[in-house]
């Protein structure tokens, strides 16, 4: 676990979050601002602070964070209509917490980008 890390804490408990999935390698919970119906975050539970900082073994967990997404796009009903898969990385890319994370967006139609 990082200090000071806001989603490592989410992983570890100690930080209050809606829950929606976990297991050995990933988290997933509610983003408290929602730009969507559905807006979630699934998050590896190692601190990775972006893609920048991934390594080649770490190619089978990002692949999880996509499977997990997926999971959690049937069980909210969006599958079916489509959603939006997105990994901001770095100031340029609009990322704002430093510890890799998947947004999954649906549950309306969203425009691009
Ligand atoms: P990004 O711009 O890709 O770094 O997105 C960070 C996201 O984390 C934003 O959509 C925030 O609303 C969300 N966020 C920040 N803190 C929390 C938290 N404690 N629980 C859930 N989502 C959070």
């Amino acid at each position: 676990m990082t200090q000071n890390c806001i989603f490592c804490k989410i992983v570890a408990g100690e930080m209050p979050t809606t829950l929606l999935y976990q297991d050995e390698q990933v988290t997933a919970f509610r983003d408290i601002h929602p730009v969507a119906p559905t807006h979630i975050l699934i998050i590896p539970n190692r601190h990775i602070a972006s893609t920048n900082e991934a390594a080649p073994e770490d190619e089978a967990l990002l692949g999880h964070l996509i499977g997990v997404a997926r999971l959690l796009a049937e069980r909210e009903n969006i599958a079916a209509n489509g959603y939006r898969l997105v990994i901001n990385t770095g100031a340029d890319g609009g990322q704002v917490v430093f510890h890799l994370h998947l947004h999954l967006l649906g549950g309306r139609k969203l425009v691009h980008p």
